[in-house]
């Protein structure tokens, strides 16, 4: 089976001018702009002959009737405000033109191919809405406090849209054997290594955390040195130290980054008596990430004591790490190594759609590189031949699963 480029790089041309922005789209999920590009997706299925509807939850959801069993491919249409023109839509306009090459060659095996695009993965309102909905997690009480920037609350989004009361699609796990996302990498490494095709690992899991140190408020000319109780002095010298334990005792993949730091009472001429850092690191190893947490700890004492100060270290948000499926990573591995392409298997550092079906099924996701790693932009952009290598070797994998999809 070929995908026929043409066809793909005009539908992704072509639902990059729904919410267009100079050479990006704004297309923030709910958005008058969202709601007519998953409109213009679903007649699309609907002529490549799914059966295609929008849910009550906003995701457009097309599937190959004559299939018993099916793969599901997939991302979202979504953006962030002002994003860029490739992020989700790639990977659902991918799946649109595997069911049109699905449709013109027959099914794989007996095996059908089902497109998706969910809703607010970007988190406009309620980060993953529509995945996590898509597969049944109760998320009522997320919902109830969800708002938009603009105070709009996920509710009031809905009935906007006009979906309330449009049937549910969920995820069927009799049906839907896989789920294969591409998404274009949103950071440089494949470009850097001259590599074409990303093979997602794993999606990192995160942890997030506050530290406050506590000293005491003093004159900063009069009060000597020794006899300071320096809270901001703790948190700089704990900022500079974190990173040079991390960069010992994480992988080459670790990342972390401090956020935010803020001094009380804030002056020059006065020694803080409290100093706030909020900083966060990311791993795909659940170990690494246990290391690095207890290095934080150790390293808040040190800096503590060092300037006489107390702390306190609260984790104020966790995401464990996901792997994907390694007999579905073999097989991307296999299909790109099947026609020569460069491959790169790699950890996903942003959270994608992927994170949430893989509680469910197998899932794989596959990354085509972003021209200066840019992303989350209107200057994100992908070569036209890398988009189109990727769906290539996407639908090879895609193929290989079907032909025996029962192999553990
Ligand atoms: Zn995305």
């Amino acid at each position: 089976m070929r995908i026929r480029p043409e066809r793909l790089i005009a539908d992704l041309r072509e639902l990059a001018t729904i919410g267009k922005f100079e050479t990006g789209v704004d297309r923030p999920a709910f958005s008058r702009d969202d709601m007519r590009a998953r409109t213009w997706l679903r007649d699309k299925l609907g002529a490549a002959g799914l059966s295609a509807r929008i849910d009550d939850a906003g995701n457009v959801y097309g599937q190959m009737t004559k299939a018993a069993r099916a793969v599901l491919v997939g991302s979202h249409t979504d953006t962030v405000p002002k994003g860029g023109w490739l992020d989700g839509a790639l990977g659902v306009i991918y799946g649109l033109e595997m069911a049109r090459c699905f449709a013109e060659n027959g099914l794989v095996n007996g095996m059908g191919l089902d497109v998706i695009s969910f809703q607010d993965e970007e988190g406009t309102y309620l980060s993953l809405y529509g995945s996590r909905t898509f597969c049944d997690e109760d998320v009522t009480s997320e919902v109830a406090v969800a708002r938009g920037q603009d105070g709009t609350t996920l509710d009031d989004a809905i009935n906007g849209a006009g979906i309330r009361g449009n049937a549910p699609c969920r995820l069927d796990r009799q049906r839907h054997l896989a789920y294969f996302e591409a998404h274009i990498e949103q950071g440089p490494r494949l470009e850097t290594t001259g590599t074409k095709i990303g093979v997602v690992t794993a999606i990192v899991g995160i942890r997030s955390y506050r530290i406050a140190f506590h000293g005491q408020a003093d004159h900063a000319g009069t009060t000597p040195m020794a006899m300071r109780r320096d809270a901001g002095a703790a948190a700089l010298a704990f900022g500079a130290a974190l990173a040079e334990k991390f960069r010992s005792l994480g992988s080459p993949e670790s990342v972390w980054n401090v956020g935010s730091v803020t001094f009380r009472p804030g002056a020059a001429n006065v020694v803080p008596d409290e100093a706030q850092l909020v900083f966060q690191f990311r791993d795909s190893s659940l170990d690494i990430l246990d290391r690095l947490e207890q290095a934080a700890h150790a390293t808040a004492g040190e800096c503590a004591s060092a300037y006489s100060a107390t702390f306190d270290l609260t984790r104020i948000f966790e995401k464990q790490p996901t792997a994907m499926a390694s007999r579905l990573v073999g097989l991307i591995e296999q299909a790109a190594a099947a026609s020569a392409t460069p491959a790169l298997a790699m950890p996903s550092g942003a959270g994608h759609d992927a994170m949430t079906l893989a509680k469910y099924i197998p899932s794989a996701m596959l990354f085509v590189p972003s021209i200066g790693g840019r992303s989350h932009h209107v200057s994100e952009d992908t070569a036209e031949s890398d988009i189109i290598l990727g769906a290539q070797v996407m639908l090879d994998a895609i193929a290989l699963f079907a032909r025996s999809p029962d192999r553990a």
